[in-house]
């Protein structure tokens, strides 16, 4: 659609609408406001500001290289988008940059999750995401952002490998939202996986788990949320940590990690419910199996469970796929379809988020800088936050979603972004849009 003509002229309020992106950029600008500084002397507070604006624009317009084209516009004209767009006031260097946000904490960031949450509440974005009467499926999982074996900092953790060499390593625990059926995912307040003080271990997801739960559990507690995880999560301390936040849980339970649940449904005739399913041309048959209060482990503190099964087969009595999970809800003939579908919607944190992140345009594992206290964690949340504040314009601005269907697809809906922005100035991203949309001349070189 790309040699659609200018539709010149006024466009509807209804569309035009871009204040949910003004909001969570004003949002992220009073955020940066409040970053700590140590240093004194007028306008500082502006400028620390921009240092945190500045890396966000980076993530958000995803170009490694916004930042000195933006300086090319101001040379030439006098200002640039990161000004008109971001509400910079002025671009700093890359290296002051880093040189601020290292001693940053990333919890300064949390809030600006919060606001994020809030839009997606405010645009009612979040009802497409509830299943099982009303629910919200939060999706916790680890994935590393670092590896290197030169590069590190004392925040890193480390594996020795058979060759003598150390791995300097960074993980994060991510907690996303997600839904079966539903193609966008909302990244939430993070935890990152790091050696802790006062403990010799290593830090790992498990214990990430936990502290993400205890320090968060209670400000989701209000979407009545379902934690899903896999094999991993579906151990005692999890499971107990997740009730004591006000939460449920479903989580990936496989019968080799898992002897005591195994043993006791042996033997058991086990409920039961066949569906076919057309697929293409073929119809495949859903089989489901559930019992509940099922102790989780084999010792006498166990807990109880309840524990259900999806297997898949095709029309020549193949079974293409099975998986089992534990939860503390009951399952029943009318919900175990639902509970199995939503269980494995735990694949598109993979897929969708953390495939994204690392492979479509956010460079999650681009070492933009490590700093030597907290850079990369600052630099990871940024981006995690420009992913959050996509996906709300994408659900919730119809000039952004306008531009996206005519432009096709979004890889090139960013390259468009990218390359508009290098050569002109835009008063701000009403205009940005409806020039992506084809709907309005981009603005004229002053
Ligand atoms: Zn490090």
């Amino acid at each position: 659609m790309v040699n659609q003509a200018w539709r010149r002229g006024p466009i509807s309020d209804s569309i035009r609408c871009v204040d949910t992106l003004d909001r969570l950029l004003a949002s992220l600008r009073r955020c940066c406001l409040s970053l700590p500084d140590q240093r004194t002397g007028a306008n500082t507070r502006y400028a620390m500001a921009d240092f945190g604006l500045a890396a966000f624009s980076v993530f958000f317009m995803q170009c490694p290289s916004f930042l000195e084209y933006q300086r090319h516009l101001t040379k030439q004209r006098g200002r640039s988008n990161c000004e008109t767009l971001f509400g910079m006031t002025k671009i700093p260097g890359d290296s002051q940059i880093r040189a601020k946000l290292d001693p940053v904490e990333p919890g300064q960031f949390h809030p600006m999750f919060d606001v994020v949450l809030d839009e997606l509440q405010k645009s009612g974005g979040i009802e497409a995401f509830r299943r099982l009467d009303g629910h919200v499926l939060i999706a916790l999982d680890g994935t590393q952002y670092h590896s290197s074996y030169k590069v590190h900092c004392p925040q890193c953790s480390t594996r020795q490998h058979g060759n003598g060499k150390t791995e300097y390593r960074h993980d994060i625990l991510a907690a996303t939202l997600v839904a079966p059926g539903h193609n966008r995912v909302v990244p939430l307040i993070p935890e990152f996986i790091v050696p802790q003080d006062g403990h010799d271990k290593q830090d790992c997801e498990s214990r990430a788990a936990r502290r993400w739960l205890a320090a968060h559990g209670a400000r989701y507690a209000p979407l009545d949320p379902i934690i899903m995880g896999d094999d991993l999560f579906s151990r005692q301390p999890i499971c107990e940590a997740v009730l004591a936040a006000g939460a449920h849980f479903l989580f990936v339970c496989k019968p080799a990690s898992h002897p005591a649940i195994e043993e006791f449904r042996a033997g058991v005739v086990l409920d039961e419910l066949k569906q076919k399913v057309k697929r293409g041309r073929h119809r495949y048959t859903y089989r489901y199996r559930w019992m509940n209060q099922v102790p989780l482990r084999g010792d006498e503190s166990a807990m109880m469970v309840n524990w259900l099964m999806i297997e898949i087969i095709s029309p020549t009595g193949k079974v293409n796929h099975t998986n089992s999970f534990v939860t503390d809800m009951a399952v029943n003939r009318d919900n175990v379809a639902e509970l199995a579908a939503c269980g494995g919607a735990r694949w598109k944190v993979e897929n969708e988020s953390f495939n994204t992140l690392k492979n479509q345009g956010y460079n999650l594992e681009h070492n933009f800088g490590h700093g030597s206290r907290n850079l990369s964690a600052i630099l990871t949340t940024l981006n995690l936050l420009a992913f959050a504040c996509h996906t709300i314009c994408a659900l919730a601005i119809p000039l952004w979603r306008a531009a996206t269907e005519a432009i096709g697809t979004r890889k090139r809906f960013f390259e468009h972004l990218r390359s508009i922005t290098v050569f002109l100035v835009f008063p701000g991203w009403e205009d940005v849009l409806a020039t992506l949309a084809f709907v309005r001349s981009p603005p004229l070189p002053s």
